[in-house]
């Protein structure tokens, strides 16, 4: 058989001949809607990659973006790693020296940024050791001083571009995990393991990609590429929908309702302010058919409100270190012969089914490998050509010398080959010996009405160790009490996990909008160990 290298521009090549004349649509900060068909992305990820020669990147430099999900942020995609360079994703919603740092470490040569990053931009700039080029990701009439303008550079290139055959083990991506504890980590991503992901992920038994659907990825570009969508995506000819920076409710339902949206996926706090907005409005969530949420566990009733409105929703587990797609939930004839109900309770409770191309298993503590009974949980570990071997620049492996690699995740999988996780060890609450599910107890309040957000976390206590306490963020002002929500709990949990204290408060997300757990413990860290007052 032929040695052809799996190349990512390869991936666009063939969508602008496949699929030439299907739509892509963009918003942008302060610019009309974008619209244009992977034939043109095509001739204008060539007019980039000209562009970023000129500039002076060559084959092995690094190239950092700081942009939102729009249509120049896809070329960038398919550009970059496609003239052998690095796309460093690098993350805006980082505390800024986490962010100087990534872009330090990268190394990165060229920063692409959308206009309205120019602000932390000039900020941090001064602490920027090797971005020569500043570039802003506009057209000419509303640029920025000071930078260089995207569209001026690439306007007068050639739209065919000498693309190289690459060794496809060969970087491409660089994205760095957000580092709650520590330094960010990067994970480079290869050719390889980008085109192998996205091959997979489209799969009926995961994304299920036709070039019927209609994609509008509400997961951010920078995020795990936001979760390999454009590679899957383009390989499917679907059409695109990027919202930009635009992740409000009404935003949102703009798009699905003017370009058709047939599928979507974010963390779920962006479908928290989505179904709100739906449920104010009375508005319907139009063609939407499908909804793949991730990054933090789905609440149930979440789930459950979709599918009152006809949506799907798929639950997906993964992490910046499994490129990152690792589990979907997806049925088979086995759980569907249990009864619609059945079925559901699983696809909504779980964090996904086995996909080909992630071998996974759970370990106890003594690296026992723990029976697949739905029961048992032990540490979730991985391995395949989509995970990481080693973090960035590191001198040590990551892996086991069988190439495991631990998630850092507990779970439990089942006869079925779901995998559900009870919570991250190191968040993981020890109450006198026994476990409580930190993810188990959010995912229950979550369904209280009034509650937008719902985070606990185990703090210490002289008696028991550690005992949960919870903090509550309300949809509005009021909108939910202390004891509405121990009401709402009691019938539904074991009594010993209701939390020691329930305190509303704003809850503190990290830069992947995930419950910061650790920021937490250190405001709350000691209320249970006061006197009661
Ligand atoms: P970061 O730590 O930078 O936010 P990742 O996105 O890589 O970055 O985080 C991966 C972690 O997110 C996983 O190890 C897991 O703990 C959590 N996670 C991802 N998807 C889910 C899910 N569906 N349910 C519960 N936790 C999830």
């Amino acid at each position: 058989m032929q040695d052809a290298p799996l190349n990512i521009h390869d991936i666009l090549r063939f969508a602008s001949v496949a699929h030439g004349s299907r739509e892509l649509v963009s918003r942008n900060v302060d610019e009309p809607v974008w619209r244009y068909d992977y034939a043109r992305a095509w001739r204008r990820a060539a007019q980039a990659a000209h562009a970023l020669a000129t500039l002076g990147v060559e084959p092995g430099d690094r190239v950092s973006s700081l942009a939102w999900n729009t249509h120049r942020h896809f070329e960038l995609f398919f550009a970059v790693p496609g003239m052998g360079a690095v796309l460093h994703t690098a993350n805006p919603r980082l505390p800024e020296d986490h962010l100087v740092f990534t872009i330090n470490h990268a190394g990165s040569k060229v920063l692409l940024l959308d206009r309205n990053m120019a602000e932390i931009v000039d900020r941090i700039k001064g602490q920027l050791e090797t971005v020569q080029h500043y570039v802003v990701l506009s057209d000419a009439e509303r640029m920025v001083d000071g930078f260089e303008c995207y569209e001026s550079l690439i306007a007068a290139e050639a739209e065919d571009y000498p693309w190289p055959k690459l060794d496809e083990n060969a970087g491409a991506f660089l994205c760095y995990t957000s580092g709650t504890t520590g330094d960010p980590k990067g994970v480079l991503y290869s050719h390889r393991s980008v085109v192998l992901h996205a091959l997979a992920a489209g799969l009926p038994g995961a994304l299920n990609f036709s070039a019927f659907d209609v994609v509008m990825p509400c997961q951010s570009l920078y995020h795990a590429t936001a979760w390999g969508l454009p590679f899957a995506g383009a390989i499917n000819g679907v059409k695109f929908v990027f919202p930009c920076d635009r992740f409000d409710g009404a935003s949102l339902q703009q798009m699905i309702a003017d370009e058709g949206v047939t599928f979507s996926g974010g963390v779920p706090t962006i479908w928290t302010m989505y179904l709100d907005h739906l449920a104010k409005t009375g508005e319907a969530p139009g063609k939407l058919q499908r909804v793949i949420i991730g990054g933090s566990a789905v609440p149930r009733d979440m789930a459950v409100a979709f599918d009152r409105l006809g949506v799907a929703v798929q639950q997906i587990w993964g992490m910046t270190e499994t490129s990152p797609l690792g589990v979907v939930s997806t049925p088979t004839p086995a759980l569907a012969a249990l009864g619609k109900d059945d079925e559901n309770e699983v696809i909504w409770t779980r964090q996904g089914r086995m996909m080909f191309g992630i071998e996974m298993k759970i370990v106890d503590d003594d690296d026992n490998a723990l029976p697949h009974d739905g029961e048992q949980s032990g540490a979730l570990m991985v391995r395949g050509p989509w995970v990481l071997e080693r973090y960035y620049r590191a001198d040590a492996s990551a892996i086991d010398a069988e190439g495991w690699f631990d998630t850092g995740d507990i779970s439990t999988i089942d006869r079925f080959g779901f995998m559900r996780i009870t919570d991250r060890k190191k968040d993981v609450i020890k109450s006198g010996g026994e476990w409580i599910s930190s993810i188990d107890l959010e995912n229950i309040a979550a369904g209280c009405p009034g509650v937008k957000v719902a985070a606990v976390a185990g703090v210490y206590h002289s008696k028991w160790e550690e005992r949960p306490i919870m903090l509550v963020e309300p949809l509005e002002v009021g909108s939910v009490t202390e004891d509405a929500m121990r009401e709402w709990l009691e019938p539904r949990i074991i009594k010993w996990w209701m939390p020691d204290r329930i305190i509303l408060g704003a809850v503190p997300l990290t830069a992947t909008g995930k419950i910061d757990k650790k920021a937490i413990r250190d405001k709350y860290g000691q209320v249970l160990a006061e006197p009661a007052t």
